[in-house]
């Protein structure tokens, strides 16, 4: 493989970072010379991947926290910083998710939503911002229901608003420090969790992919080298915004009808 070095030097956390978008993303930071440490609840998943990644080559280790556990998201911290030195490359990306009409949602199905997803990402980058030394970056996996709801995603948005205020909030006090927070907010992504769980059938992937202006899912790379481009030198200027990266779709489908009406 060939390794490029835009990152070298660098140590990468990401929580998330054991399978799907995350993983993903851990494979390209490390491609481009990054250590890396990633972490889930599941200590022996992120020994697999840590694995997956030594075998490309790749510097890294599996950690196990619960992002809902700030104690343990610290002792997680500490781990990485001990192995290689600390992390300047944060990246939160676990995440949990299910569709169900709000009137069907219980109060502990949206808790657990927004515990994971918003109080796991403030966990993480104050739990991190306590470690770095100079220049580091911050970047949320944030998703388009954050700021275009949909049905059945209640939780979902209301944690990923969080998530996109919380980046915007962060980004404006710590940049004094150095530190640059960016969200990237990834369109439907093939062959991910997340998309096996809403594309439940062909004839449901096919109409999804059909308002999406680009008229396709997304890949694993597409966010991967996203979130190296905002991790690296070229994005030193950029803080405090949330990138869609979704094929348009965060545009909406409204008036998608009187267009084929006009075209028929
Ligand atoms: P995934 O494959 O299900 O991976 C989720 C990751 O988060 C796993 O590593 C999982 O490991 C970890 N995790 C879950 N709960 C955790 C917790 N409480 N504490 C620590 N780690 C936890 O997910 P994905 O579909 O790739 O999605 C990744 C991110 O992208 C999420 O933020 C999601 O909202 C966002 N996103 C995804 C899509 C998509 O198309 N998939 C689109 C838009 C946005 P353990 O199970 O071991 O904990």
């Amino acid at each position: 493989m060939t390794q490029e070095t835009t990152l070298a030097g660098r140590v990468a956390l990401l929580s998330g970072g054991t399978s799907g978008i995350g993983l993903g993303i851990a494979h390209e930071l490390g491609r481009q010379g990054a250590r890396v440490a990633v972490f889930g609840r599941d200590g022996e998943k992120a020994e697999t991947a840590a694995a997956d990644l030594l075998r490309q080559g790749i510097d890294a280790i599996g950690l196990a926290a619960d992002v809902r556990d700030y104690a343990g998201v610290a002792r997680v911290i500490q781990a990485a910083t001990a192995r290689y030195s600390a992390p300047d490359i944060i990246v939160a990306a676990a995440a949990g998710n299910f569709v169900v009409p709000a009137a069907n949602l219980s109060a502990g199905g949206f808790k657990a939503v927004v515990d994971i997803d918003l109080i796991g990402t403030f966990n993480l980058f104050r739990a991190a911002y306590d470690v770095t030394t100079g220049a580091s970056t911050m970047i949320a996996i944030t998703a388009p229901q954050g700021q275009m709801t949909m049905p059945g995603q209640a939780h979902v948005s209301a944690a990923k608003a969080g998530i996109n205020a919380l980046v915007q909030a962060l980004a404006r006090e710590w940049g004094i420090k150095g530190i640059r927070v960016n969200a990237i907010s990834p369109g439907p992504i093939a062959g991910t969790e997340g998309v096996e769980r809403m594309a439940v059938n062909p004839a449901t992937a096919e109409a999804w992919r059909g308002e999406i202006p680009l008229q396709r899912f997304g890949d694993l790379d597409d966010i991967a080298k996203l979130t190296a481009f905002l991790a690296g030198a070229q994005a030193k200027y950029i803080t405090g915004t949330i990138i869609d990266c979704d094929g348009g779709w965060h545009l909406g489908n409204v008036g998608r009808g009187w267009l084929d009406q006009a075209a028929s």
